[in-house]
């Protein structure tokens, strides 16, 4: 006889077919093997000008038709079409990527038009390299949409890249990955496979995040923030953005703010505004922190991490708040857990933005 959890379970979810290699300590070869088992004979590689000499270390034996260093955050479309014209240029039949978000950002700009597969490596825990998503900014506004041919052919992790990243940075970017995987477990599109992904990312995620704190060059941390980096990213490419990333989609889009630490700094405030709506989710977090209860959690883990804490820190000018709460207004999906108005999106924004704890319970009404 079958138990009524079995009946009443429906859901759609859509696994992606990429090819993911692990090569701790061995990326050139790695990577070589991926560009020949694609056949490509020319190779773009684009890597931002920090990245450069370690693009060229990795691709000594890869066929480089053609260089582009000139990465930039959020992707503006002037970059986008100079990217897709050196790739045009050289002939190009791959594109590589090195480097954080940006550059995978880039790569996938490319792709998007002429749709030359991508070998990404990342070097940060951003997690593009796993989603079918692609940014661009053009005139203070983000767009994104999703389209298969940007989604890369193949990902090529090792941590040992990601070693040079200072730590504060590290810390940011392993919350940025945090963020894709708590937010996926209320995002419109959240099911039993995504949030399978999410938790077992947050797992990883929560033990290795104050293991990097206390040491940048523990290797097995590094392996576990990109581990948890990758599965975080693949189950918010299934549940598509929640609040959290409609609010940071807007903030980075509109006000340029540091991709990494923004996330960061929101996304305590969206679990203690959403967690009370959302028993399961609040759980698993729990768990995952290792806390009775979610947001205890969350504080607990940031000042273990010395995580970033303030908007206004990273820039955002408090005369921008009242701009970005309508923006952010239109944004967030109706399917969030607690319905969003004017005043709960102001309260929540100034919290950040002053870099308070985040509130509990504030104008909680569920439907
Ligand atoms: P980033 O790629 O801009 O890198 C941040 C900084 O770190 C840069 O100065 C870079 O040169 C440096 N850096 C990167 N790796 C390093 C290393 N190993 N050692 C030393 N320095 C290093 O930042 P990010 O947070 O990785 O990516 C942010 C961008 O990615 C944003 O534009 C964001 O929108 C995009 N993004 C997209 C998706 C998606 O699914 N489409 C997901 C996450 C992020």
């Amino acid at each position: 006889m079958s138990s009524p959890q079995t009946t009443t379970l429906r859901f759609e979810h859509e696994s992606l077919a990429q090819r993911v290699v692990f090569a701790t300590g061995d990326a050139a070869l790695a990577l070589r093997r991926e560009v020949e088992r694609l056949g490509a004979t020319r190779v773009l590689v684009v890597a931002g000008p920090l990245e450069a000499p370690l693009a060229d270390r990795l691709c000594a034996e890869v066929p480089v038709a053609a260089r582009f260093t000139d990465v930039q955050m959020h992707v503006p479309v002037t970059v986008a079409e100079a990217a897709r014209r050196a790739a045009r240029e050289c002939a190009a039949d791959l594109v590589v990527s090195v480097g954080g978000g940006s550059a995978t950002g880039t790569a996938k700009a490319v792709a998007l038009t002429t749709g030359l597969p991508i070998v990404a490596v990342p070097t940060t825990y951003a997690g593009s390299e796993a989603t079918p998503v692609w940014g661009l900014t053009e005139a203070g506004r983000k767009t994104t949409g999703t389209d298969p041919r940007v989604l890369p052919a193949v990902i090529v992790y090792d941590p040992v890249l990601t070693v040079t990243l200072p730590v504060d940075l590290s810390i940011a970017s392993g919350l940025n990955a945090l963020a894709h995987c708590v937010d996926s477990l209320w995002a419109p599109r959240a099911n039993p496979i995504s949030s399978s992904h999410a938790v077992e990312a947050m797992r990883a995620l929560v033990a290795a995040l104050p293991a990097v704190r206390a040491d940048g060059g523990d290797l097995d941390a590094r392996a576990q923030l990109l581990y948890g980096a990758y599965l975080g990213a693949v189950a918010f490419a299934a549940a598509g953005s929640g609040m959290h990333h409609k609010i940071c989609h807007v903030l980075g889009g509109a006000y340029d703010l540091p991709h990494a630490p923004m996330h960061a700094v929101v996304l305590p405030h969206v679990l203690a505004y959403n967690a009370p709506a959302a028993p399961d989710a609040a759980r698993r977090i729990a768990d995952a922190l290792g806390a009775e209860d979610p947001i205890d959690g969350i504080v607990d883990l940031y000042d273990r991490l010395d995580a970033p804490r303030s908007l206004a820190d990273l820039g955002l000018a408090e005369a921008d708040l009242p701009e970005a709460v309508r923006l952010v207004a239109e944004a967030v999906p109706s399917s969030n857990p607690r319905p969003v108005d004017l005043d709960a999106l102001e309260s929540l924004l100034r919290d950040a933005w002053v870099g308070r704890p985040p509130a509990r319970n504030r104008h909680l009404e569920t439907r």
